[in-house]
């Protein structure tokens, strides 16, 4: 048979229907194709080659198209064009502008065509036709095939190749491609266009019938799981079944025959389940393929990815159809994937992975491993060097790093997808100083490339990522990094572990002040109860450890000291392995990679401090939190919770007796020993964060968290009772802890004494603490010094509390300013977490010189929700039937919490014009609320030293996005 290639004039037959026309049009195209080899015959071999058997059930283009699948509506927001217009582009069309239109896929192979780099012939359908297509209960618009026939007829002209041809058949491939990437989340069809008669022709065109029944299998089986819904377990079946038979180690020993086979097979699997032929007309392929890809859109992992990414549902997908070219067509063909940096260390050179031989599915499948992109440099010197030249080409153009998809098909290179490349967060730092410093980019453009929430990260250590464990339960992230240790369920026993030098990971329902000791012994925090402001959460983040709560599949049983999760019961001893980062827990010690601190992160930092506004300060209770907090370059202590102090293991029991005095005597002779050891606290923070803010709060929580709990006292004491052995002082001790216990109880504690109201009822103790405060500080003064204390007190919610609480603590502190001789220049403010304090902050300005908004409260108290209890029990739910966008503890609720935020804002600054007004609740680390902070016009925020950088940079981010806002606002003005 002649392979000569010549030109001839094929007439060929196609549908057109119009808005108006009920039934479809035949009309004649005629195109030139390039014939490079003879028709095959009906039937038969041609040159020993396998062909099909052509039988009436395989009509060239069987007409008219059944009607579409009929689905419910489901109404995308915002409504889409009322006339579409232009549905298609294609790639030559297209470009990097229009990412909502044509989505990131189609836009990209648009860019790429326009600056002249290797892409196969294609065009895209656009985001606006899916959206319309959702509208019109799953139907196609009007329009719409007619203008992809047209598009088909355009890429036939192109590669001289005919869709449902008999001599050179134009394969596409039909891809999915939202304005972000989504991986994995939507549909791709590979092959489209192949049926007997176009299979042949492939055969006879390339004289590989191997590869051609392969291709054509596996369209069969792709097109009936992704279009035709079919499970994809029948078809491994019958692939096992011919790999056996064969007696071959893979699929890809098999021969040409046993394809053909498997294809019939295949088919017949379709017809057996949907009780219809496989389609054979290659148009409707198509329509099927488009629908199917559209319908994606909606599939239940694409609907969860976009709920977890916060990408709203009305974008749609575009659809790309781009000619196939094959990575399997012999040694000199191949396919992979290559990042123009490292996407994880984020270092110059190209990266990435390659098969020889393949297609893209076989990568992905992982029934082949790929080898570094290296081999290709010694297997094709020559395409290598053209991909680095299209790498560097692409990184120029783009001013990024780039993942791109490409294939060789007989030594010729195609470029089929370039986006933006994902990478860890320490390659998005290195890499955005990089482009900073070889002029691709500007200092703001590197700043609005870094994830404020990814860098926390990188300030802990994480799991090395090259080692995955067995995930036994997963909780909230609540505290970020990695600790791999022994479980232990009693703080006491962490706290011998880290005697002996061991590593422990303390596991408890939940966290109280009583477990503190353990907390600090222990790596890592694991709870069953509580959110991310509960008690664990709270102060392993203030402590910068790794921690994960309200792990509820958890049962733990404290008695037996174990917990039990899944049928799988893990004992105290048992290693495991915590991921605060991610909320996992795993089975085993995990290795750690340890967190860098690099000189680019540094830079990036100092960078961003040149453009924010708001001031960033550190919630820290010790001196050692206080000088980490100054390392990550906080301005000032934001809130220094002085009950942590209360918590250590050799103050409690003084604490405890403090509490349990019956008189403000009795008291204050507690309060006289608490005192040195609280001068101490002030001294190293006043000192260690000299020359700048530290904002003390006075005692809040209520104080039964000191004492023991009543059930276990109840406890202790009844056996000790019914015990003969009872030695008497040791019950009557007992019993009188049990009686302060009952008295202490409350049913609501969190609305019960504390916060300020504990300074109302018990001034020595809040007397005792501002001399502690203002002692420290005129000593440190004496020293030469420069201390700047301010003074908080929490939870006021009337001016009358404000106002007794205030002239207690000036007159302690101007007495003791007056016996140490000294000035020191202190302030006295109030923490604003009371909803009535935002409505009198007028008032309360009178007497404060400052705010500062605990939101976790404010919270608490603006929805009526229990900080300790609500995300353990009902906010899971509510995210999940979309009743709350957010969680409202971890991402400020700007339209409630946050107008009570900025009334007590505008009624304090009508008092008190330049009082100042931070954040110190959780919020005060999330890029989002630093934001609202921003915006609102806040002075500082205030977060936990390990989320200080994080608030750094994504301050620096407001300020930038409020620039480019403003340019375009008045771009805008100008057009106008
Ligand atoms: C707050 O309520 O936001 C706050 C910072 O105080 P705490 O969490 O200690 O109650
Ligand atoms: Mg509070």
């Amino acid at each position: 048979m002649s392979s000569a290639k010549t030109k001839k004039i094929v007439k060929r037959p196609f549908t057109i229907r119009t808005k108006d026309q009920k039934k479809p049009k035949r009309r004649i195209a005629k195109i030139k194709v390039k014939v490079k080899a003879e028709k095959p015959k009906p039937d038969g071999l041609v040159d020993g080659l396998v062909l099909a058997e052509i039988g009436p059930e395989d009509p060239v283009r069987r007409l008219p198209l059944p009607s579409p699948r009929k689905a419910v509506s489901r109404k995308p927001e915002p409504p889409t064009k009322l006339h579409l217009g232009k549905m298609t582009y294609s790639f030559e069309e297209g470009g990097a502008e229009m990412r909502d239109l044509l989505g990131g896929k189609g836009a990209g192979l648009g860019e790429m065509t326009r600056i002249g780099l290797p892409v196969p012939p294609g065009f895209t359908i656009t985001t606006e036709v899916c959206r319309r297509f959702f509208e019109l209960g799953r139907q196609l618009p009007n329009g719409l095939e007619e203008e992809i026939h047209r598009r088909i007829v355009e890429l036939e002209r192109k590669t001289g190749k005919e869709f449902g041809g008999e001599v050179d058949p134009l394969l596409v491939s039909v891809r999915s491609g939202a304005r972000v990437s989504m991986p994995g989340m939507m549909d791709t069809v590979l092959n489209l266009g192949l049926n007997n008669r176009t299979c042949n022709a492939l055969v006879v065109l390339t004289k590989n019938d191997r590869f051609a029944w392969d291709a054509y299998r596996r369209f069969v089986q792709m097109f009936a799981t992704v279009v035709l819904g079919m499970k994809k377990e029948p078809f491994e079946e019958v692939l096992k079944r011919y790999v056996a038979k064969a007696r071959v180690a893979s699929e890809s020993d098999l021969t040409a025959l046993a394809f053909r086979n498997m294809t019939s097979e295949y088919k017949a699997l379709v017809r057996h389940y949907t009780k219809k032929d496989f389609p054979e007309d290659v148009f409707i392929q198509l329509r099927m393929a488009v629908e199917a890809v559209f319908n994606s859109w909606n599939s239940r992992r694409a609907l969860e990815y976009r709920k977890h990414a916060h990408y709203p549902d009305w974008w749609g997908t575009a659809v790309n159809v781009v000619t196939m070219v094959f990575g399997n067509m012999g040694p000199d063909s191949g396919t992979g994937v290559a990042f123009t940096r490292d996407p994880s260390t984020g270092q110059r050179k190209l990266y990435g992975e390659y098969l020889q031989n393949a297609q893209g599915e076989d990568v992905v499948s992982g029934a082949r491993t790929p080898v570094k992109i290296a081999e290709l440099e010694k297997q094709q010197p020559k395409i290598y060097k053209q991909l680095h030249e299209i790498a560097d080409k692409l990184e120029k153009h783009y001013h990024d790093m780039q993942d791109i998809e490409f294939t060789i098909e007989r030594a010729k290179l195609y470029v089929l997808q370039c986006r933006s490349g994902k990478r860890s967060a320490a390659a998005a730092i290195q890499i955005a100083a990089d482009m900073v410093k070889e002029k691709y980019i500007t200092r703001e453009e590197a700043l609005m490339r870094i994830e404020p929430a990814a860098i926390g990260a990188l300030l802990h250590v994480q799991i090395d990522e090259k080692h995955k464990g067995a995930v036994l339960v997963k909780g909230l992230n609540a505290s970020p990094g990695a600790a791999a240790g022994i479980a232990v369920f009693d703080p006491d026993r962490a706290v011998d572990l880290k005697r002996e030098d061991k590593k422990s990971i303390l596991v408890r329902p939940m966290t109280t002040p009583d477990d503190v000791h353990g907390m600090i012994a222990a790596e890592g925090i694991l709870t069953s109860q509580g959110g991310a402001t509960s008690h664990a959460a709270v102060v392993a983040r203030g402590m910068g450890k790794p921690a994960v709560v309200g792990a509820e599949a958890m049962l733990i049983d404290l008695r037996a000291r174990q917990f039990t999760v899944k049928g799988e019961t893990i004992k105290e001893g048992d290693p495991i392995t915590i991921d605060g980062t991610t909320g996992t827990v795993y089975k085993g010690l995990l290795p750690m990679a340890a967190a860098k601190l690099t000189s680019q992160f540094e830079h990036i930092l100092k960078w961003a401090d040149e453009y924010r506004r708001l001031g960033v300060y550190a919630n820290a209770d010790t001196p050692e939190d206080a000088k980490k907090a100054r390392d990550f370059g906080a301005e000032g202590i934001g809130l220094c919770r002085t009950e942590h102090m209360f918590m250590q293991q050799d103050r409690l029991p003084v604490v405890q007796e403090m509490i349990m005095a019956e008189t403000p005597d009795s008291r204050r002779k507690c309060l006289e020993q608490l005192l040195p050891m609280q001068r101490e606290d002030f001294r190293g923070i006043l000192r260690a964060m000299k020359g700048l803010p530290v904002t003390i709060r006075l005692l809040d929580p209520p104080l039964h968290e000191f004492l023991p709990n009543m059930d276990d006292l109840l406890v202790e004491v009844t056996e000790l009772r019914l015990s003969n052995k009872a030695d008497s002082s040791e019950l009557s001790s007992k019993e009188r802890l049990l009686r302060r216990v009952r008295q202490l109880h409350e049913e609501n504690p969190m609305l019960g004494l504390r916060v300020c109201r504990l300074g109302i009822v018990f001034p020595e103790i809040y007397q005792m603490q501002v001399r502690a405060i203002m002692e420290a500080a005129t000593e440190l003064k004496k020293e030469r010094v420069d201390v700047r204390p301010l003074i908080m007190i929490p939870g006021v919610g009337t001016v009358t509390e404000m106002k007794a609480l205030r002239d207690l603590v000036t007159a302690e502190a101007e007495r003791i300013i007056k016996a140490a001789g000294t000035k020191v220049n202190y302030q006295v403010g109030t923490m604003i977490e009371m909803p009535r304090a935002c409505m009198v902050a007028h008032r309360i300005a009178e007497y404060a010189e400052f705010f500062s908004y605990g939101t976790n409260d404010l919270t608490q108290l603006v929805f009526g929700y229990s900080r300790d209890d609500a995300e353990g029990s009902f906010i899971p739910v509510y995210l999940e039937k979309k009743i709350l966008r957010e969680d409202p503890f971890q991402i400020i609720d700007q339209d409630g919490v946050g107008e009570f935020m900025r009334m007590a804002m505008d009624r304090g600054r009508q008092t008190r014009p330049d009082i100042k007004i931070g954040i110190c609740g959780e919020h005060g680390g999330d890029p989002t609320s630093v934001d609202f902070c921003h915006k609102l016009g806040l002075d500082y925020v205030s977060c936990s030293p390990f989320r200080v950088p994080v608030a750094r940079l994504a301050s620096a981010q407001s300020v930038l996005n409020e620039r480019a806002a403003e340019a375009a606002g008045e771009k805008k003005v100008d057009q106008d």
